[in-house]
């Protein structure tokens, strides 16, 4: 690294969404992730379409939108840089930027901009530093299959967690720990004092009461997901409880984007918790082909909505669209059916409102009466705020800490708890840069 160091903050500062920072140092520069909105008024971030045709190298830290939705944009505005992520990252990627065009009629970009960022991606294995004047590492951060932090510089003076989860799941190791940096820009998403997470094993046993109850009336469970993390680690919790025997034996339908998330997933299953990789790859005990999996064969899902008690796991996460509002109009009206919500809702999203406890929902231009239950399961890709100040605490050599990625009073909470522990806080806002 040179003398210096700057860090702009183009988006995702105190918010969720639009993750993009820029770290330059005189000789080079590289953008970390490259994120949208979805549904805001800031739906892009602050770089500018000069800054864009500057960029050097773009580290994607892992494939949600908001880390990732700005990329193709970025093409199209006459990007070169070369884009660095693990395999998987890449893998999923191009999935999910082409479903986000395709959803998003208008786009000021077209598939050929996707296809200019998919021609500059390198993919780099965990560890593995790259990058010739500005060195940078990825090291697994536990969110989702082929998430990284990102560490900068070969003397180890900057770490970006990006999105950290610092707990075991049921597919992915933990996030490293111990890392060696003297400044950390940390995610804050649960960094409130109140954000306390239960483990993986509670909120698990709580989705399969929920469910057997649901079938022991009769009744069918609806559980929207997010493609890509979230829909995997449900399918195979309830896989495996279903398996031993906990989970009343019934058909889980999976429909949506997930299903070909799923067959990214298992193609990348060496980035996957050991016990997943033997599983698959040294017995024949596949959990991504359970025969309690079932697709929709018809295309107005005729089938899944006759099949008596069953399970259907289908996008989008907030009901913001994809399949799942199809089966939420036909299941709304039976209050023997429950909706499980298993991730986290936006302000403004249908999924919210219904937590909020809203029952006359409009889909399709249509008033629906919601009888059917709802219920929220406490999952997380995150780590809570006990979570985080681990990570931080676990962390060598460190004075500076950036806080970002988090709605409200969250990075300021999260930020007074690690000045309490004698490090520097900076709350950046969009648009701001420092010198480290
Ligand atoms: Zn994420
Ligand atoms: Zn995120």
């Amino acid at each position: 690294m040179g003398d210096f160091t700057d860090i702009t903050f183009f988006g995702g500062a105190n918010e969720v969404g639009r993750n993009c920072l820029l770290v330059e140092d005189g000789r080079a520069n590289l953008l970390l992730d490259a994120g949208v909105k979805l549904g805001e008024k800031d739906e892009y971030p602050l770089i500018s379409n000069d800054m864009v045709r500057r960029l050097h190298r773009i580290a994607i830290s892992h494939t949600h939108l908001d880390h990732v939705g700005y990329l193709p944009h970025m093409y199209a505005k006459g990007c070169r840089a070369e884009v660095y992520s693990t395999k998987p990252t890449h893998d999923l990627t191009q999935l999910l930027l082409a479903d986000y065009l395709r959803i998003n009629r208008g786009m000021k970009f077209s598939n050929n901009d996707i296809i200019k960022a998919m021609k500059m991606w390198k993919m780099v294995e965990y560890g593995e530093v790259v990058g010739d004047k500005l060195k940078f590492s990825f090291h697994k951060s536990g969110h989702i299959l082929g998430s990284s932090m990102v560490l900068i510089g070969g003397s180890s003076r900057l770490l970006f967690s990006s999105d950290v989860n610092d707990r075991e799941t049921k597919l992915l190791d933990p996030g490293e720990k111990n890392l060696v940096a003297e400044n950390l820009i940390i995610e804050s998403t649960y960094g409130a004092p109140s954000d306390q997470l239960p483990t993986l094993k509670s909120a698990s046993k709580m989705l399969c009461d929920s469910i057997n109850r649901t079938i022991k009336k009769g009744g069918k469970v609806l559980i929207p997901s997010f493609a890509v993390g979230r829909a995997q680690e449900i399918l195979f919790i309830l896989e495996s409880y279903m398996s031993s025997g906990v989970l009343e034996q019934v058909p889980i339908f999976v429909d949506g984007m997930i299903l070909k998330a799923n067959r990214i997933y298992r193609q990348n299953v060496i980035y996957a918790r050991d016990e997943i990789q033997k599983r698959i790859l040294m017995s024949d005990d596949d959990p991504f082909k359970s025969k309690f999996f079932h697709t929709p064969k018809t295309k107005d899902r005729s089938d899944v909505l006759k099949a008596g008690s069953a399970i259907i796991v289908s996008t989008s996460g907030m009901l913001t669209g994809g399949p799942v509002l199809h089966y939420l109009k036909k299941l709304a009206g039976d209050s023997n059916n429950l909706l499980i919500l298993v991730g986290y809702q936006a302000e403004g999203t249908l999924g919210r409102k219904l937590l909020d406890g809203e029952r006359r929902i409009m889909i399709d231009g249509r008033e629906i009466e919601l009888k059917m239950g709802v219920e929220q399961a406490h999952f997380s890709a995150h780590a809570d705020y006990k979570g985080l100040l681990d990570i931080v605490r676990s962390m060598r050599k460190l004075k500076k800490v950036f806080v970002m990625h988090g709605e409200g009073e969250k990075p300021k909470k999260l930020g007074e708890a690690i000045q309490n522990m004698g490090y520097e806080v900076i709350l950046p806002r969009n648009g701001e840069s420092f010198r480290i």
